[in-house]
């Protein structure tokens, strides 16, 4: 058993922590407040090869999947608006393509990526949220072409992504066996950005309505088999949980670092806050929380990295924890703060806000215990 990152992994943390101190930092509060997409900052992250971790080497790809889980949680820790962004396109909104897509399909999108496209990942829709299964977005085959018309929600990146994945159903009586995964690019007519959601957090990047109407691709642009389209969602979903329990593993340490430094810095009663023992024991169960967050989420990555697929099971497990203990810490460092917790003057603020969507998106709380229940009461599996 190791519970220490390779060298290789150390440097390349120290390199992703650096280039964030220097370049996204500095930026994280504007964002929040304007809400602007920082084009820039994304261009100098793949200068930096930061858009290449995790892909395949044959396709300009670097390193490997702890890799890919150090960046999350380090892009994170300092915004966790960008770094939601930064999933979806690397993770999320590319795994469709990365696992199932064809020899042309990866050779096409991944150099963009690694070059700093964003990516969505456009699956939910007002009536299909939790129930995948129930979307209702159409595809009919005509010619050359497959014509997709629905609408997406809530979909991250939707404003800013050069290309979608995204899921349509030939027939909804045939259930999830109806469903279809495919990528459509940005200027594809038919294909548009409705709504953009105004948001409790993550401002840099949109959550937006997804429009297809008579929108046509080529039939070289479905992803995975047809009729293979909810196991590819699925499936994309399971490798995509660890990346957000890194994300509420950065909160939640960005949350601690400020809450122990106002800590050891703030006087009452003519004493520090850090020497008052309700303060020491919020602090002492922040730590612990991370750390547990911490060891999950890299437990995971290390076995994804070992046996080539997410561990189901653990992947629900660390999302499901992380994400309720980046709750936990970001609501006690709000408290440490008092009331300049409550004042967008310290990042907290912030903290809290960004976290609470852990908790939602990629499966919500309770569907990561139903995924682990079900495993638990099925697989004769010892936790
Ligand atoms: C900021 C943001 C970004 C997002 N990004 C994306 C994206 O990039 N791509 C994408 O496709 N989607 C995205 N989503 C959608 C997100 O994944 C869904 O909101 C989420 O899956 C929950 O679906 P819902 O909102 O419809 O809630 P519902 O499914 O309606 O659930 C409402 C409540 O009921 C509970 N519930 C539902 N079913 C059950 C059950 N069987 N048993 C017990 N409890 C249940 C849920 O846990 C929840 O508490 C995003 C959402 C937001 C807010």
């Amino acid at each position: 058993m190791d519970f220490e990152l390779t060298e290789e992994q150390k440097m390349f943390q120290t390199m992703v922590r650096d280039f964030c101190t220097k370049e996204v930092e500095p930026y994280a509060a504007e964002w929040d407040e304007t809400g602007e997409f920082p084009y820039e900052t994304v261009k100098k992250m793949a200068d930096a090869g930061l858009y290449s971790v995790g892909f395949p080497e044959e396709y300009g790809g670097t390193l490997d999947e702890v890799a890919f889980v150090i960046a999350c949680e380090e892009i994170a820790c300092v915004s966790a608006g960008l770094s939601v962004s930064y999933i979806c396109s690397l993770g999320l909104g590319m795994y469709p393509i990365t696992m199932h897509g064809t020899e042309q399909q990866k050779s096409h999108y991944i150099p963009r990526v690694t070059k700093g496209a964003t990516v969505a990942f456009g699956l939910t829709e007002a009536m299909a949220g939790s129930d995948v299964a129930a979307l209702e977005t159409k595809y009919a085959e005509e010619g050359e072409y497959y014509v997709l018309n629905g609408n997406k929600i809530f979909i991250s990146n939707g404003a800013e992504a050069d290309f979608v994945t995204t899921f349509a159903t030939k027939d909804r009586s045939l259930g999830y066996r109806g469903i279809s995964a495919f990528v459509v690019d940005k200027d594809t007519p038919g294909f548009s950005v409705g709504k953009i959601e105004k948001k409790m957090g993550l401002h840099p990047a949109s959550a937006t309505e997804l429009i297809f109407e008579d929108c046509k691709i080529p039939l070289a642009n479905m992803v995975g088999e047809e009729g293979r389209g909810f196991r590819v969602a699925l499936e994309a979903i399971d490798a995509s949980r660890v990346t957000i329990a890194a994300q509420a593993v950065g909160i939640a340490q960005a949350a601690f670092d400020a809450a122990v430094a106002y800590a050891k810095e703030r006087k009452q009663f003519g004493t520090e806050l850090a020497q008052m023992q309700a303060i020491q024991w919020m602090i002492a169960d922040m730590a612990t929380d991370i750390d547990a967050a911490r060891l999950l989420t890299y437990r995971v990555a290390s076995l994804t990295q070992q046996e080539g697929r997410a561990p189901l099971k653990e992947s629900a497990m660390a999302k499901l924890f992380a994400s309720e203990a980046s709750h936990r810490v970001c609501h006690k460092a709000v408290q440490i703060f008092g009331g300049y917790g409550y004042v967008k003057d310290f990042a907290v603020e912030r903290y809290y806000r960004d976290q609470r969507i852990t908790e939602l998106y990629e499966g919500t709380s309770e569907m990561q215990r139903m995924t682990i229940a079900r495993q638990v009461l099925g697989g004769g599996t010892r936790t």
